[in-house]
């Protein structure tokens, strides 16, 4: 079967710089073709944001077509991108989309250009052993978390539709396949600028980074010293990135460097997570047998993959004498961690409803930390809780912590600290209830409402959560089951799965 470009009315105006301007940093290749497209969700929302809303009126058989890859929207030139990465420290010199088509550019309403790609659409030049599949199951938990992160306020990439392909997909066992279109303020990840560094290929770098700053730091374009500021850019951005992460109990799960965008936006969601009860090392996913990506260590591990892109970038700092751009750059590695401690604390003060800054303010954070760790108490809840005791209401956080709870002693400091503020308890409650969700999308909840999809073609839990999650801090009686975090047992023996 071949695809067809014909009948189709234009949807996007595409603009493909990445495929006009960076000629031999790809794989030009179009989709593979599916058996029996379906449409399984489309995100009408992002389509407004994109500017294409009426695309909900194509009839669902040729949204199908399209979101599968099967008709090619007009306009689009698909590429497979090359990259390298550090996967689980060791490097990667090739990997690049083995299953997925970046298939253009587009300026959504706001005039941001945008990425649309897609993902699970075949095979490649960088599949290696790869099938260039994916399946339904994956695909829509990539759009349900990307939601969930959009909904908290998070930088990500997210979903426009997933389509079913009506293929099997050979897993552990057989499953259906799926093809998922996401949108990004581009893919340009560490690894795409260390693929070309590793080959030596120095010109190729530069190009990449002066069209990585066109796009993500125009402001820098005309900066006498442009690639050390657009280092320093990054770092700001994927400090901030990893900062609220943590202030939400997020777990990326697969940090290599191929998996961190430049734009600091999260992105290829795999075996992700968010934590419940509140421990530092807690990892779920299968591959990490080392907890390399555990919690805790995920602003270590993003001032790590920064090193690397910085290494990648050294020679473009002093064309005439790399060794002297080793100084000026380690300081910007080195403050990565600087800027990831400021974003992490300013979130943190606005979680506890510190709105006057004071020196011992860390200190009161990670007290209360500590006691959500002793006592295993959920990190979304306690933080909730604590939001509602703020405004006078002490129901949710005595429940939470029991009777025999030790939090009196740093409650009375929290206390102290809070009452030097003007603010009155109702508005400290109500701005802590803005930054403190109540939905965030729990393991058990996330696995009932895919295997839901997945096996018995039901759609409804994952509309359900989908719309709690849509907006995370304000609670409606409607969804009260989808509070609470799974049994103990149950989240002590959760896995997620790369499920590639
Ligand atoms: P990920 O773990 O999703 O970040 O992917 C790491 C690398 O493996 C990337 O180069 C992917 O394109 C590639 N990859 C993952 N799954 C597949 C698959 N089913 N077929 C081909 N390539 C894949
Ligand atoms: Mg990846």
């Amino acid at each position: 079967m071949t695809t067809a470009t014909v009948e189709t009315p234009a949807i996007f105006a595409f603009d493909n710089t990445y495929a006009r301007q960076l000629e031999g940093f790809y794989q030009a290749i179009k989709p593979a073709s599916v058996a029996q497209p379906r449409l399984l969700r489309l995100n009408h929302g992002l389509a407004e944001e994109l500017g294409v809303g009426a695309i909900g009126e194509l009839e669902d058989g040729e949204l199908a077509s399209l979101f599968t890859g099967n008709t090619l929207f007009p306009g689009a030139d698909p590429i497979a991108q090359a990259y390298a990465g550090h996967q689980f420290g060791g490097f990667s010199p090739s990997l690049g989309d083995g299953r997925a088509h970046l298939l253009g550019e587009v300026k959504d309403r706001n005039g941001r250009r945008r990425d649309i790609a897609l993902k699970g659409s075949g095979r490649t030049q960088f599949s290696r052993s790869g099938d260039g599949k994916a399946a339904v199951g994956p695909m829509l938990r990539e759009y349900l978390i990307g939601e969930a992160m959009h909904g908290l306020g998070i930088p990500t990439s997210r979903a426009l539709a997933v389509a079913a392909t009506g293929e099997p997909v050979y897993r552990e066992r057989l499953l259906p396949g799926a093809v998922l279109t996401r949108v990004a303020s581009s893919h340009l990840r560490i690894g795409t600028f260390q693929y070309f560094a590793a080959r030596g290929e120095h010109a190729k770098v530069r190009q990449l980074a002066d069209y990585a700053i066109e796009r993500h730091d125009p402001d820098l374009l005309s900066h006498p010293d442009r690639y050390l500021e657009w280092l320093r850019a990054v770092a700001r951005r994927q400090a901030k990135l990893v900062a609220q992460w943590m202030n939400v109990g997020f777990i990326h799960g697969v940090m290599n460097t191929d998996n961190m965008s430049l734009s600091g936006e999260t992105i290829d969601y795999g075996p992700c997570a968010f934590m419940e009860a509140y421990d530092p090392k807690t990892v779920f996913s299968s591959i990490d047998e080392g907890g390399r990506y555990a919690y805790g260590n995920q602003p270590l591990a993003a001032q790590w993959n920064f090193a690397r892109f910085a290494e990648a970038v050294l020679p473009l700092i002093d064309e005439e004498d790399p060794d002297r751009a080793v100084g000026p750059a380690s300081e910007i590695v080195e403050q990565f961690e600087q800027h990831y401690q400021r974003d992490w604390l300013d979130g943190m003060r606005s979680k506890l409803g510190l709105d006057q800054p004071k020196e011992d303010d860390v200190e009161l954070v990670n007290d209360w930390l500590q006691l959500l760790h002793s006592e295993s108490i959920d990190f979304t809840l306690g933080f909730r809780a604590l939001a509602e005791a703020a405004g006078g209401k002490r129901e949710r956080l005595e429940r939470l912590f029991g009777e025999k709870s030790n939090i009196e002693p740093w409650l009375a400091r929290w206390q102290a600290q809070i009452s030097s503020s003007p603010l009155a308890a109702e508005q400290r409650a109500q701005s802590m209830s803005r930054v403190n969700p109540v939905y965030i999308a729990r393991n058990h909840l996330v696995e009932a409402a895919l295997s839901a999809a997945s096996e018995r073609d039901d759609l409804e839990p994952f509309e359900r959560l989908l719309q709690a999650l849509a907006n995370p801090f304000e609670e409606r009686k409607e969804f009260a089951d989808l509070v609470e975090p799974a049994p103990a047992e149950v989240t002590a023996c959760y896995q997620t799965f790369c499920g590639t």
